[in-house]
């Protein structure tokens, strides 16, 4: 007989892409320029149990809760470490579009503050957890942070 799947191990997927700005302060090489991605976002989401229906979460929650966070904070936006020599400069040129960030926007940063923080705030009382995080910077080159890493 087949062992049954724990529902624990099942998750909902889903991906969102925004466009954003930004240089990685101390970088050796072209990264250390101001420049841009099309991030891609995949945000794994895990909960104890499926609901009565048979989700792990509606796919349009996942829209509303990490997508529509992506659109309304880092999408065209210049993401920029509060510690970066030029944040101060960019951010008085443009203060609605440059996000100065507590930590140097690296793609590992970015997915791991989207892990930490944002996903439990956004979550928060529905049983649901974001589990991974993947974060395409072009399409060779993406980082994965996870919980149960
Ligand atoms: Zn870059």
């Amino acid at each position: 007989m087949e062992q049954a799947i724990n529902p624990a191990k099942i998750k909902a997927i889903r991906t969102h892409s925004i466009c954003a700005g930004h240089r990685v302060h101390g970088h050796e090489s072209k990264c250390a320029h101001l420049h841009g991605h099309n991030y891609k976002f995949e945000f794994h989401c895990t909960a104890g149990s499926l609901d009565n229906v048979g989700r792990v979460i509606d796919f349009s929650d996942i829209k509303e809760k990490l997508c529509m966070w992506l659109e309304e904070n880092w999408d065209h936006r210049f993401l920029l470490w509060e510690k970066d020599p030029i944040a101060a400069d960019l951010s008085d040129a443009d203060s609605m579009g440059v996000v100065r960030m507590p930590f140097n926007p690296t793609a590992e940063n970015m997915a791991k503050h989207v892990l930490e923080i944002v996903g439990p705030e956004q979550f928060a009382g529905t049983g649901v957890m974001l589990e991974k995080v993947v974060l395409h910077e072009t399409d060779k080159c993406f980082v994965e942070v996870s919980r149960s890493l």
